[in-house]
């Protein structure tokens, strides 16, 4: 099943060569243009569509095919290049477009790729919306105009600038400055590299980069976790410097190692974005029901709450929005701030983090021993649709005195951890998430659930 093509509110991700080719690409541009035609109201305005891409070699083809699929239905295209997912998002609300899209299949290997969508305030689309592009593409119903009305294709190179300056906007740049922190960066030779780079020459930090050259071959496994980081651990170690940041190949995610060049978890990225906003002025957070306590703990130390949401930025930014949030994001690294975008942003993240290192003037791994410690594992397996759900049904028998939550999968909390059981909404994989208190509980949760998965497959 590893193959299946994904449609999901994400957008679409699947393997270039085999089921993600440039007709399918072209149809689901024109499909997503037909959309935002039939939802924009009667207005003599034309329509536009914010176009980005990450380092991938099919990015270019793909983005071309989107293009071609966007314009023949009428849609004008801006095309702002080579970007991280958090930078196409915000050009799109900042062009004052009415779409956004940007290719990429974030942390997947190499052979995939995959079409995120926007809309025009900058977020992936809720449900119903999802649903109904989806059903656009499916049924191939698209509103194709005659030759004089086919779309625009423009370029604007500002996206770069645009992103950096709202980032340094809620940031004091001349406090993290005056600590002239030494960082390695790793961003995977995905979209990240070039940006990231200008950021942290901003905010006057020397950065010793690696993997930084955008071409799409990643050096290593491009998920940022601890076991694809070793080289990043070791130059940290071997440099000597403060900090040590991965990104994923849109460099949406950020995973920290602190100045001993230990790899603390992404988990801990989304902690300490938290740590720092609660701790100059409290209010909440939102994010999704498989993220660490390590927040909520956060929270109530600083008189602040959290929102639990189903897992997907566009839930966790609903619910800011909804809610005033003033931080949020996701465990996997991804941090949102409403004052710089609405998606995941490892820019942002990392500015957090230096500005509280900066104020608090303390290491990371200081910064990181104060906040309550958790053992999560997480393990993730190929499997279809049909998995998850008998697996639920098994492991909610299994613990019946369980608080159960079935907001996205299943979540199971005890009093020592919990326990999330989902499937991915981007790839065809069951994901497992336990946390508890210490070793010993997370690996009696882990066993459990690999007994259950092992009964019902
Ligand atoms: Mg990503």
């Amino acid at each position: 099943m590893a193959d299946e093509l994904i449609i999901s509110i994400s957008g679409m991700r699947g393997i270039i060569d085999s089921n993600l080719t440039a007709p399918i690409a072209a149809v689901y541009g024109s499909a997503f243009g037909t959309f935002l035609k039939r939802t924009h109201g009667k207005s003599d305005n034309r329509i536009t569509v914010c176009l980005g891409r990450d380092s991938r070699r099919s990015g270019p083809m793909l983005a071309a095919a989107v293009t071609a699929g966007l314009t023949s239905v009428g849609i004008d295209v801006v095309d702002v290049g080579l970007v991280t997912t958090p930078t196409a998002s915000i050009m799109t609300t900042q062009l004052g477009c009415s779409g956004g899209v940007m290719i990429t299949a974030s942390h997947n290997p190499i052979e995939y790729n995959g079409i995120k969508l926007f809309l025009a305030n900058g977020m992936t689309p809720p449900a119903p919306q999802a649903a109904q592009i989806k059903k656009i593409y499916v049924s191939s119903d698209l509103d194709l105009v005659e030759s004089k009305d086919c779309g625009s294709v423009g370029v604007n190179m500002q996206a770069y600038d645009t992103h950096i300056g709202k980032v340094l906007g809620i940031v004091d740049k001349k406090l993290i400055a005056s600590k002239k922190y030494k960082i390695v960066l790793d961003s995977v030779n995905g979209a990240g590299g070039p940006i990231t780079k200008k950021l942290l020459a901003e905010l006057g930090c020397e950065a010793i980069a690696i993997n930084d050259e955008p071409s799409g071959i990643f050096e290593h496994t491009p998920e940022p976790t601890a076991e694809n980081l070793t080289v990043l651990c070791d130059v940290v170690k071997a440099k000597q410097v403060d900090i040590g940041f991965a990104q994923d190949p849109d460099a949406d995610r950020l995973a920290i190692v602190d100045e001993n060049g230990r790899y603390i978890g992404e988990e801990y990225t989304l902690a300490l974005a938290a740590m720092h906003v609660f701790g100059k002025q409290p209010g909440t957070a939102a994010t999704n029901l498989a993220t660490s306590r390590m927040i909520d703990d956060i929270a109530k130390q600083n008189n602040s709450k959290v929102i639990r949401t189903a897992v997907g930025e566009a839930n966790v930014a609903d619910a800011m929005v909804k809610n005033n949030c003033i931080i949020g994001g996701e465990g996997n690294g991804g941090v949102i701030d409403l004052r710089v975008g609405t998606t995941r942003d490892s820019l942002l993240a990392i500015a957090l983090v230096l500005e509280l290192m900066a104020e608090t003037d303390r290491k990371i791994s200081e910064l990181v021993s104060e906040i309550p410690a958790y053992v999560m594992k997480k393990e993730k397996f190929a499997a279809d649709s049909t998995v998850a759900p008998k697996m639920i049904e098994a492991v909610k028998a299994h613990f019946p005195n369980a608080k159960v939550d079935m907001t996205d999968g299943c979540r199971l909390d005890f009093d020592d951890g919990w326990i999330s059981l989902r499937t991915s909404n981007t790839e065809p994989i069951v994901r497992i998430f336990v946390e508890a208190k210490d070793q010993a509980a997370a690996d009696k949760y882990m066993d459990a659930m690999t007994d259950i998965r092992n009964q019902v497959t």
